[in-house]
């Protein structure tokens, strides 16, 4: 598809070039992805496993794949030799789990950690507080096959802007606090993932390091 190569080209001359692109091709079948791959764009998200282990397959092995949706723990060890950010961790035990399956495959799995921030209920992501909790546990400091790269998180779906954006800034700043008191000195712990489609440019501007872009690159 002609479309499909020129609109990531459009989006990529917007951006800022600090922050890194995931363009979320869940739905989308391999020659729509390839066509965004030859464009020189490698970096992809799924939501899925069952949906991109079918597909990863039919496409180039240089494609780093970032997993975004919820992932249940029995899938893990589908993923963990070839996976290249996990940014979905949303449980202690989820991140138990994606460590064996590192330590299995002999790699270090990057992850990030999805904090809610919205104000719907069906989204999935640790409260500020509990993760807060966790991170001053010691079992999250035990794992040595995991790097926790930073923090994930999806706004409301809402036309209200100062909202998402309320949501995006509470994020930053947790971030920031994260790193001021817990991730000290830790150089990896330095994303934060936040922005789709309808809201990236909000997102942005409120700090985000990794935007998540599915229809705006797919869609004619
Ligand atoms: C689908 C999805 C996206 C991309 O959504 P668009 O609105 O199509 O850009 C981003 N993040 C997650 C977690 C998703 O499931």
């Amino acid at each position: 598809m002609q479309e499909t190569g020129s609109n990531i080209e459009w989006l990529k001359k917007k951006l800022p070039p600090v922050v890194k692109l995931v363009a979320v091709s869940k739905n989308m079948p391999p020659e729509d992805i390839i066509a965004v791959y030859n464009t020189g764009h490698r970096c992809f998200g799924e939501n899925r496993v069952q949906e991109l282990l079918r597909k990863k397959d039919f496409l180039p092995p240089d494609i780093e794949w970032h997993l975004i949706g919820h992932l249940q723990r029995n899938k893990v060890k589908y993923i963990a030799s070839f996976i290249s950010m996990i940014q979905s961790v949303d449980s202690l035990k989820l991140l138990g789990t994606i460590n064996e399956e590192a330590l299995k495959n002999d790699r270090v799995i990057d992850c990030l950690l999805q904090v809610h921030i919205a104000e719907e209920e069906t989204k999935f992501g640790f409260d500020m507080d509990e993760l807060k909790d966790i991170l001053a546990g010691e079992e999250p400091w035990k794992y040595s096959n995991i790097r926790i790269c930073g923090l994930m998180g999806m706004s409301t779906f809402t036309d209200n802007i100062e909202q998402v954006r309320q949501e995006f800034r509470s994020l930053f700043n947790f971030f920031t606090s994260l790193k001021k008191d817990v991730f000290v000195n830790c150089e990896y712990f330095k994303e934060i993932s936040m922005g789709m489609s309808g809201d990236y440019e909000i997102a942005i501007e409120e700090g985000s390091t990794m935007i998540r872009i599915g229809s705006l690159i797919f869609e004619e």
